[in-house]
């Protein structure tokens, strides 16, 4: 008997009870696949299909080469190795985004008519997304209740990894056809801004994963200090891992559990994750619609010079250092650090005047953590129209910012080739303070800073009185 395990955000071995469960019920046969769903990677951009290609990649390697690639309608593709493997039984984690649960739904009743049973356990969560509730039984909106309720729910022990399991093999397709079927939806309005793949850990796949995470224990005591400092791997550069599953945050928060304060503070980012998860399952529309109704018709920019805006902001070069060093550590790592997303989100809200729609669909295309939950109710926090976002009025000045938490200028000079030369406090300045950057051939600032934020105030003024 071969029970079917369809991998698909849990892309390891270790902690991963769905895998667990196709384990028991094909009497340790398991026959692991991968789908490559054209129309699923027509919309991932470069950089997240390459890091998928590399970890699915590392994925075959711990399968021994078992991994079953193939391409096509998920339900047409189980269908078909069920007939071919003499399986029944398919199982897989959960998926809580509104497009997966919607595929879900229909894979499940499809294959049920052919008499092939998909079951879905567990979820790339700690505790899955709809399952926190307040007394009043409703979900929170907020993200400090809903963190109380989320610490009261047990916190399971990392499951163990499989043994003695016989990988049942079948024909595969190329691992090529990720990258070939990713990108083909590119928005017109991305013109002819880079699209190559950026350059990104080689730390991929489960055993990448546990590495990244042995580095970050060694300095998770200190994270609540260091965690805002661009320039200071502070962070734990875990969300590509967590984002594919590489990793479960059940063995994260196992290993990092901690009385220090920085495991402490950890632990409530982690909780972020798990807060924007849940939001988005109660409210599946809130991908592309804003959470705060009175927000919705907050004027932006969409004409010619909106657009030419906007490709300067993507490619780095508004002419303000701490904004471009971000975007510029975004195209060429696919990863940006959290202080530096929240600004670059903010100038294009508040300084550009862009709908922050086309700002999340940029990160989603580059990001190689990109992640429908966290990304699109990062971007709301940042516009001020998510659920407990950060009020649209409070406006992130570039300059303060660069001041505040690049004081050195460091993490501006690694992105910055041109500012190299100069030091802080001017290469924290739009155009440097008086005119020094003119011959560093890095750009003059494209608007005003403080102008552009009267025009944003102005704006929502407008709106209220409305
Ligand atoms: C505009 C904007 C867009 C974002 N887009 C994404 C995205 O597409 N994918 C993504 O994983 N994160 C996103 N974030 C959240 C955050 O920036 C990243 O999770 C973090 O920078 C990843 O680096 P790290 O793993 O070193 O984080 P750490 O600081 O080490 O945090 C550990 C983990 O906690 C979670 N986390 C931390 N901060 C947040 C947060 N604010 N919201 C949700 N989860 C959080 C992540 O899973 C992260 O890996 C976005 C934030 C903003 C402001």
């Amino acid at each position: 008997m071969t029970a079917l395990f369809w991998f698909r955000r849990d892309l390891r071995l270790a902690d991963n009870p769905a895998l667990l469960e196709a384990v028991r019920l094909g009497e340790k046969q398991v026959a692991p696949v991968f789908i490559i769903d054209p129309k699923l990677l027509a919309s991932v951009g470069p950089a997240r299909s390459s890091y998928l290609r590399d970890t699915l990649s590392a994925l075959d390697e711990s399968l021994e080469g078992a991994l079953i690639l193939r391409v096509g309608d998920p339900y047409e593709v189980l269908r078909a190795l069920c007939h071919e493997l003499g399986a029944t039984d398919n199982v897989a984690t959960a998926d809580y985004a509104p497009s997966g649960r919607a595929r879900d739904e229909r894979v499940t009743r499809e294959l049920a008519v052919h008499g092939r049973h998909l079951r879905f356990v567990d979820s790339p969560y700690v505790v899955a997304p709809g399952t926190v509730l307040t007394k009043a039984g409703t979900p929170s909106k907020v993200f400090t209740p809903f963190r109380r309720y989320w610490e009261a729910e047990p916190l399971l022990a990392p499951f163990p990894r499989p043994r003695d399991v016989r990988w049942v093999s079948a024909e595969s397709d190329s691992l090529d056809a990720v990258t070939h079927y990713a990108a083909r939806q590119r928005p017109e309005y991305f013109g002819d801004l880079p699209n190559d793949p950026p350059v990104y850990d080689p730390r991929v796949g489960e055993a990448g994963a546990l590495a990244v995470l042995e580095d970050f224990l060694s300095h998770v005591a200190a994270y609540d200090e260091q965690r805002n400092v661009p320039a200071l791997e502070g962070t734990s550069r875990l969300s590509p891992h967590l984002r594919f599953g590489t990793i479960h945050p059940r063995t994260v928060l196992a290993s990092t559990n901690g009385s220090s304060r920085g495991s402490e503070v950890f632990r409530s980012e982690i909780a972020w994750r798990e807060f924007y998860a849940d939001v988005l399952w109660h409210n599946p529309e809130s991908t592309t619609k804003v959470l705060q109704a009175n927000m919705a018709d907050l004027p932006v920019d969409t004409d010619d010079r909106a657009v030419a805006r906007f490709h300067d902001w993507a490619r780095g070069e508004t002419g303000y250092p701490l904004v471009d060093a971000g975007m510029r550590q975004l195209l060429a790592e696919g990863w940006m650090h959290n202080r530096v997303r929240m600004l670059t989100a903010s100038f294009l809200v508040k300084h550009l005047h862009l709908d922050w729609r086309w700002g999340a669909k940029w990160f989603m295309w580059r990001l190689i953590d990109g992640d429908v939950a966290s990304n699109q109710h990062g971007w709301q926090w940042t516009a001020g129209t998510g659920t407990d976002a950060s009020p649209f009025y409070r406006v992130f000045n570039p300059t303060l910012q660069a001041e505040r938490f690049d004081p050195d200028g460091r993490y501006i000079h690694r992105w910055i080739p041109e500012l190299r030369d100069t030091s802080a406090p001017d290469c924290l300045q739009p155009g440097g303070g008086g005119g020094l950057f003119a011959a560093t051939g890095y750009p003059a600032p494209i608007v005003d800073a403080a102008v552009e934020r009267n025009e944003a105030l102005d704006r929502l003024a407008k709106l209220r009185e409305r």
